[in-house]
Formats: structure tokens, C-alpha cells, sequence
């Protein structure tokens, strides 16, 4: 039998997007899911990857935001769809004919897929001289033609490229089974001659292709429910073939669907190919695997053993890691004992040190950079009892145990003469402000001055309202630094700020204004730290003299991301939400349901609540989800006459988008629709009921963020989250993580291992380093030790000057050259 056909089951949603020539488009969301599990479910059935191609390119843009772009990927989707076997219904069939006079409109607008080998070489760069940066036509070897035009596909030109590129998985060829001992369900790897192979026509003019192998045991046939001409060429009647797939049981015998083959007239024992673990490179088509792994056994076998080794002998012994050549080797041709599992989910020990290697010189750099700022004295704070008292007396509250431990670490730190370099990580609402007002209050006692940086005006008027009020016991008055003031005010209030007279400056990006100076800046506060980069935090931190520096964020980041990403700075955390909040429920609802939460948002209007309605915004296209945040602003206006509906995007202007929230604030404004844009930790305590449109469209995280807008009151507060059309399985069950916990760090968590790190983060903000081994989800104890031997190795010898030391000092210019520089550290 063969198997159902993966594609049938995107005729549901293709039907629905395309019927009445396109006219739902604007409203379909989210056909990558379907498309993606059809692929993955190819991809398990053996599909060859070169079949894929085509399909795997439209992931892109079959969500995306211009109809016209997004028509023109449904199309070409039928079209593949239809070639693999699937049957159209008949308006479908119409709609993918047309596909090709869009189809030459589009193809500029597709975006690329990246290349798959860029991605994954293990280090950022091979070496620009000795004998890896030697070319490979140059390496004495003969080059399969075939193979040239891939590798140059695959921008691999030089012998470090191909030693550098990590397999995909490895397949276990140490014992070829006999066809009779092949259980159903099962992998196996078989070696036999082809005794027939053809075509097969089955209804509706389409033929699947099949051919059968032999060996002294049995038989077995192999099936591909897509004919095409090289596959007679892959199976010659009266050759041996080697089989790799998964087994199946049909009415007429055992058969493999889609298996993997190989030619196998040199099944010698001492073959590349055979009586070992062979690897299977990612970017390869199956019939380039056998050059290109000829080829890599060649570079692994000359090559490997030129690679200077950059540890240290005593740490690779203390950490039982195996040397860099031998890594490298045993990564394309693993020993005969290596177990699969391990090496398939890069755990071998070659992965391990290879991925070991990728976040040690990581954190090398980051101490380094570090090393550099901490010789260098800061202020020492006096934190004495009754600076302490002081600082706490205007506190209306109890500190809850987890601020109480974070403003330790804080006093330690500013305490000490060194600068403080110290992240504040706290989901939304756990009371960092609070955290931070202390901070400020013990270097105002000290005679020096505090600078507060939030992302928006609002948020500016917020902290200087709370501080103001927090700090005025002790008789310190904030000044607001905005860009939106009136210009004398502007000007009086930074003559105050160069004089000394105000003492506490809480503002905007306008605080880092050339025209903006400091008589003695000692503290720097920065609020949501995610919306700036390190150099707006260098710029406000060169307004005083290396003063201390306390930044604070609400997305809650992995501890093993922030020691990426924030190595050079120390980590705190409030992992605990003040008492007396009530919990956020959360409910997921597809589109049919959407009538219930307007029933929900009326009942809240009524008691007096307000609402958030969130859309999706993709950054390219704002122009799209524009209409999407518009038209649901019409729409909602229509259902609640009654209430005011306000609408906040990011072409407002600043004084526009302020003005939306300033509003909404006061209660003028009910119903606020907005992009993501709407502004992160503002203090809405009426606030009750969030809506989230298209919220697959989200990560966990940024759900979770959104969410925080809400249940800052006492009463009950709810969030919904409407999916759209068409809601995977894998859309439900990211999307229920939210229903199950209010605990940022485990969603974080959750969404770091569904996403990993580049989109988490995402990945154009993130200035993470590529790492091609080692995994930030699942690699946090070897970060762990990567980290604390690198702050040894520093702390002992901050300029890698020791003879020991001379390789990593090397290795480090090499590899991460330029881009540590660059790489973000907050
Ligand atoms: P964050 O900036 O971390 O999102 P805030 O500092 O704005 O949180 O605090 C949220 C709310 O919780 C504020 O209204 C604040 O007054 C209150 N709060 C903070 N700490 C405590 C505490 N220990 N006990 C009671 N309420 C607190
Ligand atoms: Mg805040």
C-alpha cells in the first residue's frame, strides 16, 4: 500500500483561501502550519528533499502579508501539490493553472530562503590562511563533476569549509541487515540487487515508481509515489544498491517508502561508505551525499590534524574533552563505538566539544571586555544602616522577599569600587521600580546624581510621578527629561540637570542629547532595556565618570541566554509577583468563537473595565496589519457604540501615540486597538481584559509580555487569544502554555526550546553569535562551565599572555574577530 498522500490534507485550507477567485484571501492566516506538517510528514515518509524544495521555498510566503504575494505562493503551492500525486478538486485546479502569469511577477519579491550550509558550519569563519583556506580544486583530488556545482552552490570553496560543515545526522551502516531481518516500523539499512524497477500508473494518468531489491534473504521493494527519470537511473537492473528508510508492511511484502539509495559496487569493507556510521550532510541531495562524503573523509583525513589545538592540555583534561583535530574527524566519521543517538542529537563527544569550544570563546570575549571595564575604579557607595533606612522609609510597602534579595545584590554591588554592571530581569508587575527607586535613593544620599531612561514620554512621566513621590521624604525632586517639552522648560530644567540642582533626571532617549550634561552622574537606571542598544547605554553611561549602571528588563530571558547575550553583566531576578494580584486568565479561542469575547469585553465595559485589542505587526508590512488594527478598531466601534475606541500604531507620531495612551489612561478612551507597538510596562490599572489577535502569529514570550499589561488592579483580569484561521495542532499547543502558567520564566523557557534563540529573540535584534553546535535550550550546564572556566582563564591572565594560553588567545582573534566587538552585550 502506499502511503496517504501528506499534501491531500492542505486541500481543506487551499479550497477555502482560493475559492471564489481569492476573494477570502485578506482573512486567511497562518496556511504555514498546514503546509509545514505536510512537509515534515514527506520528510518522515523519505520524500527526497529535492522533491521538497519547491514546496519548503513557499513557506515563506504563503502567510505573507501582501495578498498579491501571498496569491501568487497558493498558486505555485497547487501547482507542486498537484505534481506530487494530489488530486485537485476542480476550482482549485482552475486557480493553479493561472499560476504562472503571477508567478513571474512574484519572484522578485520571494524572499530566500537562507542557505541551509551557511547555517550550519561550526565555526564563524575558516581560516583565511595556512593549509585550510586551500582551495579545493586544489587538494589533489578529483572532483565529481556533479559535486562542483553543488559545492559552489553551497558557497563551500576552500578545504576549512568542508571540514567546518557539520553533518545533518549519521546513519548506522556499522551492519547492513539482511532484507529477511527487517522489522516493520523499524529503520534499516539493507545491501541488495535491483531485480526490477519501473514505473507504475495509478488513476488519474499519474504513476508512482517502484523498483526491487534483493538479497540472499529476501526481498523488498522500494516506492516513491512521485515518478521521475533519475530514479531509474539510481536503481540499474543487475547492480547492488544499499537501502536506508523505514520499513512498512503492505498487502503485497515489506516495502520502504521513499528509502535513501546508494550505489554499492564498492561495498568493500574499508569504503567510506559502508561498515560505519556514515554522515548525511544538510544541503546535499541524496546522489551528491556519496562524492561529498568522499570528499570530507578526504579533507578530514589530511586536514583535521593541521588544526592547532587552542585549549589548554589541562583544562581539556579536567573537562574530559577530546582534541579540536579529533573532533573535527570524529564529526564527519565518528568511531566505530559512538552511539547513533548521541551523535543524531549532537551530543557525541565530538559535538560536545565542538559545541564547548563555540561557548567558551564566547565568554572569553565577554570577560575580556569585561576585565577591561572593571580595572578601572568606579565609586565606592556608602551603603550604611541609616542610608539604608532612609531609603526604605518612603516605601508604602513591604518589599517582597525577592526584591529584598535583589536590593542585597544591588548594595554589594555599589558598594564596591567597581562599577555596578547589573541586569534586573523581573516579569511585568513584579515591582522593579520600586527595586530601582532604592538604587537611586542611595546615590542621591551619596551627594550623587541618578539618570532614569525609559523607552517612551509616558513612561518617562510615570517613573518621574512614582520616584517623586517615593523620594520626596527624603527631599529629592525629580526633573523630566523629555524631547517633548516646551523649549524653555527644556532648557531650564538641563540647565538644573549641568548644575547639580537636579539631582534625579528621569527621561527619555532625549536624556543622551548631546546638550544634556551631568555635574556627577553616579547611577544609571535604564528601564526596558530591550528597547535600546548598548550604545545608548554607553552614551548615558560617558555622561558621568564610569558610574554604576542598573538596567532593567520585563522580558524574561533564559539564564542561559542572558549569559550570552548579557555576559558581561551580572544577573538578578525577581522571580516572585508582589501579594494581593489577581491572577490573569487566560483562554484560547479560534475565530469561530470570537463572538464570546466580545460578550466578555461588554461585560467588563459595563463594569467600568477597559480593553486592549492587540494585532500582530510584522515589521515589513506594517502597511497590512495597519488595515488589520484599523478595521478592527471600525468594527469594535460598530459593536460597542457606547464606548470610545481609541487606535495606537507605530506611524503615529510620538506626541500622537502619547497622547492615544494619556487618554486611555484616564478612562477617556475604553477600547484601546493597537500594533505590538503599544508601549511596554505602561501602568493601566483599570485595565482588565486583553485581547490578542492572531496570536499564533506570537511567541510565548511576547505573549506573556502583552499579557502583563493586564491584572495590575485587584480585579480579576482576563486574556484572550484569538487564533486564526486554520490552527495547527503545534499553534494549539504553544498557545496553551499560556492557559497553563503566569510563570514569565518557564514560558520563556518553553519558547526557547519550540523557537530557539534567533527568533526568541529575534534574530536581527538579537546580535547573538550563529552557534552551529552547542544549543542554548538544552546546553545550559556546559554554558555553565564554559563560563566559569573562561572567568578563570581571565581573571588570572586578562591578556592571554601566558605561554598556556598563547592557542586561546589565537583561536579567539581568529574567531571571533570584528564581531566581538560588535556582538550585543545589552
Ligand atoms: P515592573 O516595573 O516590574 O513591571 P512596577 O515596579 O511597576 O513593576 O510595580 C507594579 C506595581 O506593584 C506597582 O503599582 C507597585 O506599586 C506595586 N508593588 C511593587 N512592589 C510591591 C510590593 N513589595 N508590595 C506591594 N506592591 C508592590
Ligand atoms: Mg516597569
Amino acid at each position: 500500500m502506499l502511503q496517504p498522500n501528506p499534501f491531500a490534507r492542505l486541500i481543506g485550507p487551499l479550497r477555502y483561501a482560493c475559492e471564489r477567485g481569492f476573494a477570502r484571501l485578506p482573512t486567511v492566516r497562518n496556511l504555514r502550519a498546514p503546509l509545514e506538517q505536510a512537509l515534515s510528514e514527506a520528510k518522515l515518509q523519505g520524500l527526497a528533499s529535492g522533491i521538497l524544495a519547491p514546496l519548503k521555498r513557499e513557506l515563506r510566503n504563503i502567510d505573507h502579508p501582501k495578498s498579491e504575494l501571498r496569491q501568487a505562493a497558493l498558486q505555485r503551492v497547487l501547482k507542486s501539490i498537484a505534481e506530487l500525486g494530489v488530486e485537485l478538486p476542480e476550482e482549485l485546479a482552475g486557480a493553479s493553472t493561472r499560476a504562472v502569469a503571477s508567478e513571474f511577477g512574484a519572484a522578485e519579491h520571494a524572499v530566500p530562503e537562507p542557505e541551509a550550509a551557511a547555517r550550519a558550519r561550526i565555526l564563524s569563519i575558516a581560516p583565511a590562511t595556512g593549509p585550510l583556506a586551500k582551495p579545493l580544486k586544489d587538494i589533489g583530488w578529483r572532483l565529481n563533476p556533479r559535486l562542483v556545482g553543488a559545492l559552489k552552490r553551497k558557497g563551500l570553496h576552500r578545504a576549512g569549509d568542508v571540514l567546518f560543515l557539520l553533518p545533518r545526522c549519521y546513519e548506522d551502516r556499522r551492519q547492513v541487515q539482511r532484507i529477511a531481518q527487517l522489522r516493520p516500523g523499524e529503520r534499516g539499512v539493507v545491501l541488495g540487487t535491483v531485480k526490477a524497477a519501473g514505473e507504475i500508473p495509478i488513476r488519474n494518468r499519474r504513476r508512482y515508481f517502484k523498483a526491487v531489491i534483493a538479497d540472499a534473504s529476501g526481498s523488498i521493494a522500494a516506492t516513491y509515489f512521485q515518478s521521475s527519470p533519475w530514479l531509474k537511473e539510481r536503481f540499474p537492473l543487475g547492480k547492488q544498491v544499499i537501502l536506508s528508510g523505514e520499513v512498512r508492511a503492505s498487502r503485497v511484502g515489506r516495502e520502504m517508502p521513499h528509502p535513501e539509495v546508494e550505489p554499492a559496487d564498492d561495498a568493500t569493507p574499508s569504503s567510506v561508505h559502508f561498515n560505519r556510521i556514515v554522515p548525511i550532510y544538510p544541503g546535499f541531495e541524496r546522489h551528491e551525499q556519496r562524492s561529498f562524503r568522499a570528499l570530507a573523509h578526504r579533507i578530514a583525513e589530511l586536514y583535521a590534524s593541521t588544526i592547532e589545538e587552542p585549549l589548554p592540555e589541562s583544562l581539556r583534561r579536567k573537562l574530559g574533552l577530546v582534541s579540536l583535530s579529533d573532533a573535527l574527524r570524529w564529526i564527519h566519521f565518528p568511531i566505530e563505538t559512538e552511539d547513533l543517538g548521541a551523535l543524531n542529537s549532537h551530543q557525541s563527544a565530538a559535538h560536545r566539544r565542538l559545541a564547548f569550544d563555540e561557548l567558551f570563546f564566547l565568554q572569553l570575549g565577554v570577560f575580556i571586555r569585561r576585565h577591561g571595564v572593571k580595572i578601572q575604579p568606579g565609586i565606592a557607595f556608602n551603603i550604611g544602616p541609616e542610608v539604608l533606612r532612609k531609603a526604605t522609609v518612603a516605601l508604602p510597602f513591604e518589599l517582597t522577599a525577592a526584591q529584598a534579595r535583589v536590593v542585597r545584590e544591588i548594595c554589594r554591588d555599589m558598594g564596591k569600587p567597581e562599577p555596578m554592571n547589573r541586569l534586573l530581569q523581573g516579569d511585568v508587575g513584579s515591582g522593579k521600580t520600586a527595586v530601582a527607586m532604592l538604587a537611586a535613593a542611595i546615590a542621591l544620599q551619596n551627594g550623587y546624581q541618578v539618570a532614569l531612561m525609559a523607552p517612551t514620554e509616558i513612561l518617562a512621566e510615570q517613573h518621574a510621578q512614582t520616584m517623586g513621590r517615593l523620594l520626596k521624604p527624603l527631599g529629592f525632586r525629580p526633573g523630566l527629561v523629555t524631547a517633548g517639552a516646551a523649549p524653555r522648560e527644556k532648557r531650564a530644567v538641563r540647565e538644573a540637570v549641568a548644575k547639580g540642582d537636579v539631582r534625579l533626571a528621569v527621561g527619555t532617549h532625549a536624556l543622551i542629547e548631546a546638550g544634556v550634561r551631568f555635574s556627577n552622574l553616579g547611577l544609571v537606571i535604564i528601564d526596558e532595556q530591550h528597547r535600546f542598544g548598548v550604545i545608548q547605554r554607553h552614551a548615558l553611561m560617558s555622561k558621568g565618570v564610569r558610574p554604576d549602571v542598573l538596567v532593567m528588563t520585563a522580558t524574561p530571558i533564559p539564564r542561559t541566554l542572558a549569559m550570552t547575550l548579557y555576559g558581561d553583566l551580572e544577573v538578578s531576578v525577581i522571580d516572585e509577583l508582589p501579594p494581593g494580584r489577581a491572577p490573569i486568565v487566560t483562554r484560547v479561542f479560534i475565530e469561530k468563537q470570537r463572538p464570546r469575547v466580545y460578550e466578555a469585553m461588554a461585560h467588563e465595559l459595563r463594569k467600568g473595565g477597559q480593553c486592549y485589542v492587540v494585532h500582530p505587526l510584522v515589521e515589513e508590512s506594517e502597511k497590512v496589519d495597519l488595515t488589520d488594527a484599523t478595521q478592527g478598531a471600525e468594527q469594535l466601534q460598530s459593536l460597542f457604540p457606547e464606548h470610545r475606541v481609541g487606535l495606537l500604531h507605530g506611524r503615529l507620531k510620538q506626541e500622537e501615540k502619547d497622547a492615544v495612551m494619556r487618554d486611555f489612561r484616564d478612562r477617556k478612551i475604553h477600547i484601546l486597538v493597537c500594533t505590538t507597538v503599544v508601549e511596554v510596562g505602561l501602568d493601566v490599572p483599570n485595565a482588565s481584559v486583553m485581547v490578542i489577535e492572531g496570536a499564533e502569529r506570537f511567541g510565548l514570550s511576547q505573549l506573556h509580555q502583552l499579557r502583563g499589561r493586564v491584572g495590575r488592579g485587584s480585579a480579576a483580569s482576563h486574556c484572550f487569544l484569538v487564533a486564526g484561521y486554520a490552527k495547527s495542532k503545534d499553534a494549539a499547543d504553544r498557545l496553551s502554555v499560556m492557559e497553563q502558567s503566569s510563570d514569565g520564566f518557564v514560558i520563556a523557557e518553553r519558547d526557547l526550546e519550540l523557537r530557539g534563540p534567533g527568533e526568541f529573540l529575534g534574530t536581527r535584534q538579537s546580535g547573538l553569535p550563529e552557534l552551529a553546535v552547542a544549543n542554548l535550550a538544552r546546553d545550559a550546564a556546559l554554558l555553565s562551565l564554559a563560563r566559569e572556566e573562561a572567568r578563570e582563564i581571565i581573571g588570572g591572565d586578562p591578556s592571554l599572555s601566558r605561554q598556556e594560553h598563547r592557542g586561546l588567545a589565537k583561536a579567539l582573534e581568529e574567531r571571533w574577530e570584528g564581531r566581538l566587538a560588535l556582538a550585543r552585550v545589552g
